[in-house]
């Protein structure tokens, strides 16, 4: 026996016995690392496509379909029950989207759902935004979400969403991504004379109210005319898009960083990218889903709206949707169906509530406990609860839940962490899991650690979002 391996009694009994979290780059071998950049290169393409719940509701739908989705109602018309290996998903207004593969096991057993959210914080433009001052004009705007406002100032913005016209039309809007749009900005004071705003606090140094978009300056060439910018934008949202101002009233646009997806670090280990709250777990969730033929339970991928303003609406999660898509996978697989099926299933089905922890960010000390803390580069985290203060508004995962999960994770090799939001009274936070586990679902948090959360460039390491792909395939197909 060569020295180097030969340890301790002691050195073994605490290998034997003690919890160590070990870096996930360290534990995988090249074929994990190398397929963690490659998926994170479909990653990136989907993030650049995909920045609005909108955008990426509808390519969500294009990849679900070549993966062999169907839309349940119409697959439900053509070919009556659904069967074992089916592929459905629903469309749910157009923001939110709910996928399933039925399994072999009857509905009534359970599911395994994962939820993820599909909206990120973002400033809106509000329904009457635009105004001239000093011969240039500017649009409204009213912040979506968890913002520091200071930090979406001086940065190029592109405009994305919908204008619908009292005809119904739905006009599709997104200017600013390709190389040939411009982009626009909000406006910041130069530091030369901002010695009032700097004594403000952080948070009161750009205010809500004065989040005004610059959208443009040319004068419309007429003398008669007293807002000449104002007519000459109103003009050429005319001729582009065939609308006038009152249209505004019925859009939903919102901005979003213009920069894409890029490689972080001298190594590329990490990936910076407007939204990865929560995309960093709607997108594994989804792909993970895509390679599940016949589960023994059926597998069910939530990818919600409105989670950063608290889930509420009809495309949140705290609405019926989740509930409804269920009903009818049970009534769908079951000519017998009644309201008791879905209850039971409800009851016995496991969740994994798939969105991103705070990563520990050695800038910020003594933000976490360390000891209960996510890191960068050690895997997937689960969360057992949420809340704040004293674990108030926390969705607290049943032990069991928590074992099970453990087991899944472990057998299948897969790098996972232990986590918190952040240390005890420094702040806190939700997800979607007390929505679904009003249901009687029993759910766990389960994501990818980000630093610089909410900020318009996130980052999270490559070996996580592909051990997020990995653990989320594992729970589908596993038999509780
Ligand atoms: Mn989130
Ligand atoms: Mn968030």
């Amino acid at each position: 026996m060569d020295k180097e391996n030969k340890k301790s009694e002691g050195q073994n009994l605490l290998k034997n016995l003690e919890y160590k979290n070990t870096n996930a780059w360290e534990t995988s071998g090249e074929d994990i690392k190398t397929a963690a950049f490659d998926y994170c290169e479909n990653y990136k393409h989907f993030m650049n496509i995909s920045k609005t719940e909108r955008e990426y509701t509808k390519n969500a739908i294009l990849e679900a379909q070549k993966n062999g989705y169907q839309e349940i109602e119409l697959l439900y018309k053509t070919k009556g029950k659904l069967q074992p290996g089916d592929k459905v998903y629903k469309n749910i207004k157009n923001k939110a989207l709910v996928l399933a593969v039925i399994g072999n096991s009857p509905l009534v057993q359970g599911i395994n759902l994962i939820g993820a959210h599909i909206d990120a914080p973002r400033i809106d433009i509000k329904q009457n935004p635009l105004y001239e001052s000093t011969d240039m004009v500017f649009l409204k705007t009213h912040y979506y979400g968890g913002i520091k406002k200071y930090q979406w100032v001086t940065i190029p913005l592109a405009l994305h969403g919908v204008i619908v016209t009292k005809e119904h039309t739905t006009i599709d809007v997104i200017v600013g991504e390709d190389e040939t749009d411009p982009v626009f900005t909000i406006t910041d004071l130069l530091p030369h004379l901002a010695s009032e705003q700097m004594q403000k606090k952080m948070s009161e140094g750009i205010a809500g109210e004065d989040l005004n978009l610059l959208f443009g300056s040319i004068p419309y060439n007429d003398s008669e005319i007293k807002e000449k910018v104002k007519l000459n934008v109103l003009n050429i949202l005319n001729q582009k898009y065939g609308i006038k101002e009152e249209d505004f009233i019925s859009a939903e646009l919102e901005l979003v960083p213009s920069f894409k997806a890029r490689d972080v670090g001298i190594d590329k280990s990490l990936v910076g990218a407007y939204g990865q709250d929560d995309r960093v777990c709607a997108y594994p969730s989804m792909t993970a889903l895509f390679e599940i033929n016949t589960p023994d339970r059926t597998s069910v991928c939530v990818l919600a709206d409105k989670e950063e303003i608290g889930s509420m609406g009809n495309t949140g999660a705290e609405s019926s949707f989740i509930e409804n898509f269920v009903a009818k996978l049970c009534a769908y697989t079951n000519e017998f169906y009644n309201d008791i099926i879905l209850r039971d299933c409800l009851e016995s089905s496991k969740m994994l509530s798939a969105d991103v922890s705070a990563g520990v960010d050695p800038n910020f000390k003594g933000t976490h406990d360390v000891l209960n803390a996510s890191y960068i580069g050690k895997g997937i985290s689960i969360m057992k609860y949420s809340g704040s203060r004293g674990k108030s508004g926390a969705s607290d995962a049943n032990a069991e839940l928590v074992a099970d999960i453990r087991r899944v994770f472990d057998e299948n090799e897969i790098a996972w962490q232990t986590t918190e939001l952040g240390g005890v009274d420094k702040g806190g936070g939700g997800t979607i899991a007390r929505y679904v586990a009003n249901l009687g679902i029993d759910v766990l948090d389960c994501g990818v650690p980000v630093l610089s959360m909410h900020s318009p460039f996130e980052v999270a390491s490559k070996i996580d979002i592909y051990m997020a792909h990995r653990a989320y395939r594992e729970f589908y197909l596993y038999s509780f």
